[in-house]
């Protein structure tokens, strides 16, 4: 008979003996009928894992002085006061892990309470490395919450899988690098020389790519990209957003220009859930096309993008896909496919962390996305993920996420517990 004493301690995984065949199989049902079995009848790697969720909560907290900004029509002109929220999922043993909800244009408020609702009563009770069964639960409740929900209980169990195991979380997900490159992604800027200018800056602080989210007026738009063109030189990449904003005629006539001046790729375009002029304009361009950020759906959404050649590449973060289990599946899936999952920016620095250990993980993608203004988008670590001299960014290396919450900051700024 076996005892995770026996074991070393804590072995929640990696399971430190090798399992016969049979046991490695054994069905799912078991975990959730662990009490019913004898210790001595159960899996190894059953009797290896006993931690349970004893709370879950989360703390808003007021981030105030955010430039005034837009991305574009879908976002408007937001600034100055929203709220984030620090998710903390607590276990029996003490680990703790987080995730932060909400963004500068979206309050944490508006997810938080159908967290709380519907989901902390899915995990409370339950072992927070049971990850995948965790992962299906909440799924089957998305129309009682939200994808963002549901993406920050999944980041803050895979913080705790790092913490006990020791280990950052792009080293259980399977580490595959320690740096990616990263692209400048613009705001929308009042002229064509603004973003010229912007590009030009980055270029010269040794940046290696910049993308523009543009007015929104085709006409302009091309304008804007040649601008920045003639700015930055031939051999510096960029990358247009098109945010949803064109008719087919438009998208085509955009993606025509940029093709032209060597753009490297084109994202959307067109309408979030329009696949079948995606193909359309796919079957005209050279340029790779960069769809599904917003499709609706979750995971298995991205099926018919793929096989109707709807799209280059997937697109998702941990936020708007449900989380960092989410978000590898994705990756595996376009990974089959040959094709790469860029990951788009979280929305607040915490999710980023988690974008940026799955970028890690995988090597079908080539950016990390910074989203610019600083002041929108970074807030709550002592000390964020920055952008080296060469253009680059690198993995974190504590336990988890690995990331160090300013958790005086948030003590502060404190508006309400939700639990
Ligand atoms: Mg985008």
């Amino acid at each position: 008979m076996l005892h995770a004493a026996l074991l070393g301690g804590r072995v929640g995984f990696p399971v430190a003996r090798p399992l016969t065949p049979s046991v490695a199989v054994l069905p799912i049902e078991l975990v959730g009928s662990r009490a019913e079995v004898s210790p001595e009848d159960r899996p190894v790697w059953s009797r290896c894992v006993h931690m349970k969720i004893t709370d879950v909560d989360l703390t808003l907290f007021a981030w105030e002085g955010i430039p005034p900004t837009t991305y574009g029509k879908h976002t408007g002109k937001f600034g100055g006061r929203s709220h984030l929220g620090l998710l903390t999922i607590t276990t029996d043993d003490g680990i703790r892990g987080h995730a932060f909800l909400g963004s500068a244009m979206r309050g944490a408020h508006l997810d938080g309470e159908s967290l709380i609702e519907a989901l902390k009563p899915v995990v409370l009770g339950q072992d927070p490395l049971d990850r995948e069964r965790h992962y299906r639960a909440m799924w089957q409740r998305n129309r009682a919450t939200t994808l963002r929900a549901i993406g920050a209980v999944d980041v803050a169990l895979w913080d705790i899988a790092g913490k006990v195991a020791g280990q950052p979380i792009h080293r259980l997900l399977g580490a595959y690098r320690e740096s990616v490159p990263a692209y400048a992604s613009s705001a929308v800027l009042p002229s064509a020389p603004a973003y010229a200018e912007e590009a030009a800056k980055f270029k010269s602080q040794g940046w290696l790519a910049y993308k523009i989210h543009p007015p929104t007026d085709p006409q302009l738009d091309i304008e804007v990209c040649r601008a920045v063109r003639k700015a930055v030189g031939d051999g510096f990449t960029l990358m247009l957003d098109g945010s949803w904003a064109y008719q087919y005629p438009e998208a085509l006539r955009v993606g025509k220009a940029i093709e032209e001046l060597g753009y490297h790729w084109y994202e959307d375009p067109l309408a979030d859930d329009d696949l079948y002029t995606y193909v359309k304009l796919k079957q005209q361009l050279h340029i790779p096309i960069l769809a599904t950020e917003y499709s609706p759906g979750g995971f298995t959404a991205f099926a018919p993008w793929i096989t109707a050649h709807a799209t280059d590449f997937l697109r998702g973060d941990v936020a708007v896909k449900a989380g960092i289990t989410s978000l590898v599946k994705t990756a595996h899936l376009a990974e089959a496919f040959h094709m790469n999952l860029e990951v788009h920016h979280g929305g607040n620095s915490l999710n980023n962390v988690a974008n940026l250990h799955v970028i890690m993980a995988i090597k079908n993608c080539e950016f990390f996305e910074v989203l610019l203004p600083a002041g929108a988008q970074k807030y709550g670590l002592v000390e964020d993920i920055e952008v080296d001299s060469n253009g680059l960014v690198h993995a974190m290396g504590e336990p988890g996420l690995g990331a160090a919450i300013d958790f005086d900051l948030i003590e502060r700024r404190k508006t309400a517990v939700l639990r």
